[in-house]
């Protein structure tokens, strides 16, 4: 069986990472989706448990989990027994980044090949990030974000800004 882990902050997931996920599960066996936590990344909107509930509840494909991982993903890998990542690629920034890690991850678990998607053209300018900054200026989200989590989002910022 062949098994691809979907790693990231889903900070909170956004249309552009559901699309990403749907591809790679046609691709794959199972995907795993796994929410990193990492030292760098401190103090997001929401905690990393309550990352992984949004997720579940914006993607219902059979062969997709979400699970959370504080550690390395090539030691996650191992673990699962996976052999490929999966990673988007939006624009050119993000690839030489993206180059970068991968080899990192293959470095450090040989077993471990890094596949990139191309972002769809209708996503290239989504992250996260953009998500949020939209949702605090009131803007409409149903482009950006699943709709069963806008008003988790939306409830979240109203209580940040108390
Ligand atoms: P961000 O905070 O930038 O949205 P994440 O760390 O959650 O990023 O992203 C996880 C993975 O999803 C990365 O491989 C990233 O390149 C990819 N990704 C994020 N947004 C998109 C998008 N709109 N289209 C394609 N891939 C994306």
């Amino acid at each position: 069986m062949k098994t691809a882990i979907y790693p990231g902050s889903f900070d909170p997931v956004t249309l552009g990472h559901i699309n990403i996920i749907k591809r790679a599960a046609n691709a794959f066996d199972k995907v795993i989706v796994c929410v990193m936590v990492n030292s760098e990344k401190n103090g997001g909107l929401f905690e990393p448990e309550e990352r992984v509930e949004l997720l579940r509840k914006s993607i219902q494909v059979e062969n997709v989990e979400v699970d959370v991982y504080r550690g390395l993903v090539a030691e996650y890998a191992k673990q699962k027994g996976a052999r490929v990542l999966v990673k988007g690629l939006r624009a050119v920034s993000d690839y030489e980044q993206e180059v970068q890690m991968a080899m990192i991850n293959s470095k450090l678990n040989p077993d471990l090949d890094t596949v990139f998607f191309p972002s769809s053209e209708k996503y290239t300018y989504l992250s996260s990030s953009v998500a949020k900054e939209m949702a605090r200026y009131n803007a409409d989200l149903s482009e950006f974000l699943p709709r069963e989590i806008l008003e988790d989002v939306k409830k979240r910022l109203k209580a940040n800004c108390k």
